[in-house]
Parts: C-alpha cells; sequence; structure tokens
C-alpha cells in the first residue's frame, strides 16, 4: 500500500487510478489509503462543473484543461454520475470528450462510481480527490451529468463551482429549480454562438440576483463560451482563478473546506453505522427489533435507541469491520511526504 501511494505521488498515474478503484469499492485498505494521503492534501484547487445535459460541460471540461495544460499546471478530471452509482466505470468514460488529453501524462481523467462504498458517492469522489490532490494534480474537476439534487451535493464538494447554462430559458429554469443558482461561484453560458444568448446572460443575471445566496459579497460573473471553439474559455478560466483568490481573501475556502470535512466525517460514520445495524445477529438485531414495532409491542423511538447502544459499544472496540488497520498502520506512517 505505501508503495502504491508512494507511485501515485511520484506520478505514476496508473497507481493513482488503482487508488481510486480501491476508493469505489469501498476496499478493506482505503483507511490505509486516506491515512497516507491526508498528510499531502490540502493544496489542489477543486472546481466542480454542473449543468443540464447537452449544454457542453465535457466540452467546457476539456476547453479548460488546455487553458490549465497551457499554464504549466497538472489537472485532474473527475465525471461523475450520481443517478447510476453502480454503472461509472467505461460508460461515463466513454462519455467524457478528453481526447485531446489522452496522451497527456500530466492529466487524469476518470468517472466515478461508488461500488459498495459506505459513505456513498458524494464521499467516494471526495476521498478520490483527496488521492488526486495528494498525487500533485494542481487543478481537479469534478463533472457532473446533470442538475438534480445530488448533483449540486456533488459540486458542492468543490472549492468554487462552476455552472453551465446554454441559451433559451429551459435550462436556467431547470437550474433554478436544482437549487444550482444558489450554489453557483461563476456562471457560463456556454453556445454563445446561438442568437439567444445575450438574453440568456440578462435573464440569467435577474434570476441570480434574486435567488437566495449565502455569499453576498462575492457577485458571480456570468461568461459567454463558445467551448468547442475555445472561445470566452481563458476568461471563465481568469473568473474561475479570481473566484479562488476570493475565497482565501474572504476565509470563505478554510469556512467550505471546514464544512466539506464535517459531512465526509459524517457520511462515513454513518456509513459505518448503517453497516453494522444491518450484521447484528441475535437479540439486538435490527429485524427483531423491527418486528417488535410492527407488532405495537415497542416504539420506533425506543427501539431506536436500543439499535444505538447495541452498536455504538463496538465502535471503540477493535473489532471495525473492514479496517485490517493493525496491518496498514506502520505503511501509512512509512510514506515519505515529497515536498515536505
Ligand atoms: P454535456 O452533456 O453537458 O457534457 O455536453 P457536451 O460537451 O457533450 O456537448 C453536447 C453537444 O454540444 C456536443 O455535440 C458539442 O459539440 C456541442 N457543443 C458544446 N459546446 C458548444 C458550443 O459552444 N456551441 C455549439 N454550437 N455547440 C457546442
Amino acid at each position: 500500500m505505501a508503495g502504491l501511494v508512494e507511485r501515485a505521488v511520484s506520478g505514476d498515474a496508473r497507481a493513482v487510478a488503482r487508488l481510486v478503484s480501491l476508493v469505489e469499492d469501498g476496499s478493506p485498505q482505503l483507511r490505509a489509503i486516506m491515512r497516507a494521503t491526508a498528510p499531502l492534501a490540502g493544496r489542489a484547487r477543486v472546481l466542480g462543473l454542473t449543468g443540464a445535459p447537452g449544454v457542453g460541460k465535457s466540452t467546457t471540461t476539456s476547453a479548460l484543461v488546455g487553458t490549465y495544460r497551457r499554464q504549466g499546471r497538472r489537472v485532474g478530471v473527475l465525471a461523475v454520475d450520481p443517478s447510476s452509482p453502480f454503472t461509472g466505470g467505461a460508460l461515463l468514460g466513454d462519455r467524457v470528450r478528453m481526447q485531446d488529453h489522452a496522451t497527456d501524462h500530466d492529466v487524469f481523467i476518470r468517472s466515478m462510481a461508488s461500488r459498495g462504498h459506505l459513505g456513498g458517492l458524494a464521499s467516494a469522489t471526495s476521498q478520490a480527490l483527496r488521492v488526486l490532490d495528494a498525487a500533485g494534480y494542481e487543478v481537479i474537476l469534478v463533472e457532473t451529468v446533470g442538475v438534480g439534487q445530488a448533483e449540486v451535493a456533488i459540486a458542492s464538494l468543490a472549492d468554487s463551482t462552476l455552472v453551465l447554462v446554454a441559451p433559451g430559458m429551459g435550462d436556467a429554469i431547470q437550474a433554478a429549480k436544482a437549487g444550482i443558482l444558489e450554489v453557483g461561484d461563476v456562471f457560463a453560458v456556454n453556445k454563445a454562438d446561438r442568437d439567444s444568448a445575450q438574453q440568456t446572460v440578462r435573464d440569467l443575471r435577474n434570476m441570480i440576483a434574486l435567488a437566495d445566496r449565502d455569499t453576498r459579497d462575492w457577485k458571480p460573473p456570468i461568461v459567454a463560451t463558445v467551448a468547442t471553439t475555445g472561445e470566452g474559455i481563458d476568461e471563465l478560466a481568469g473568473q474561475l482563478d479570481a473566484h479562488a483568490a476570493w475565497l482565501e481573501r474572504s476565509g470563505e475556502l478554510a469556512r467550505r473546506r471546514l464544512a466539506r470535512a464535517t459531512s465526509e466525517v459524517t457520511a462515513i460514520a454513518l456509513g459505518v453505522l448503517r453497516a453494522r445495524m444491518g450484521g447484528l445477529p441475535g437479540d439486538a438485531g435490527l429485524d427483531r427489533l423491527a418486528r417488535r414495532v410492527a407488532d405495537g409491542e415497542l416504539d420506533p423511538y425506543s427501539a431506536a435507541d436500543d439499535l444505538v447502544a447495541s452498536v455504538s459499544p463496538r465502535a471503540s472496540g477493535s473489532g471495525a469491520p473492514g479496517s485490517r488497520a493493525s496491518t496498514s498502520g506502520a505503511s501509512a506512517s512509512g510514506t515519505p511526504a515529497p515536498g515536505a
């Protein structure tokens, strides 16, 4: 494990890919991987990219990757589809139009799934982000496929969220429904080669002004882009840089990262508890409690208290399922920290 992390950190893309697979699978080695990568993470800039299917996310991602590569930055791309957590892999991979960067060793592209990950896809994604971060990818783009609540949740794993809409009101209204106008830090009206693009920019500006946004001292810029030709992409990257600078300056970056760590820990803890509850045998088992509630013998709150009480004591014990902590601790601490 230490060797794998070491190779990933030294720029071996295959080692990175292997680590991301272990994350997706909720591998027993995940704890060791997280221990080894934690001291190396926190340097990457994470950009979330979301918008309705067909709006031009993949094309924009590819164009942004081009801009960042010209700036000499190593770039990671994670494509995430919350609507089909079990497919992922090659299917989504095909969707990502990244042929331009396929042979570039400083670009890592991957579709995310969450086969068996305790904390679900959002948690798997944030752990994959840690792996890429530790491996030295300086900018990481997280692209989601649609504009539902799940996509908003994934996008909010990022430091900055870029929302794409296309001319025509449909997209903007969909974005409003999904709550995306509230979370967008930078907006792009892509397909600006279409006639109604300027009208869409105006509509979007009005809708953002009306949206119930958290951080009013950042006014989200709207950039018109034509991702297929690259028009507006450098300006878009510039606005994203400006947002990154604002995040640092305002203290918002630290606030966002703390909020993210909180949900990361909560998701894993809930996943562990859920796994244990399902696995409890005999008298304390969930089935037995549920039956008593169904039969009117026990109220659901008391049953839940019983369940929690029967699960909690094991949390401090050494028998955490899938933790193999005793063998992995040594390798984690033996990992060198490059650049330290
Ligand atoms: P995604 O589903 O949001 O990832 O969208 P894609 O990046 O796959 O783009 C969907 C289609 O729109 C593709 O055929 C792209 O070539 C096309 N497209 C993307 N950006 C532009 C643009 O700025 N102008 C025009 N006319 N077409 C675009």
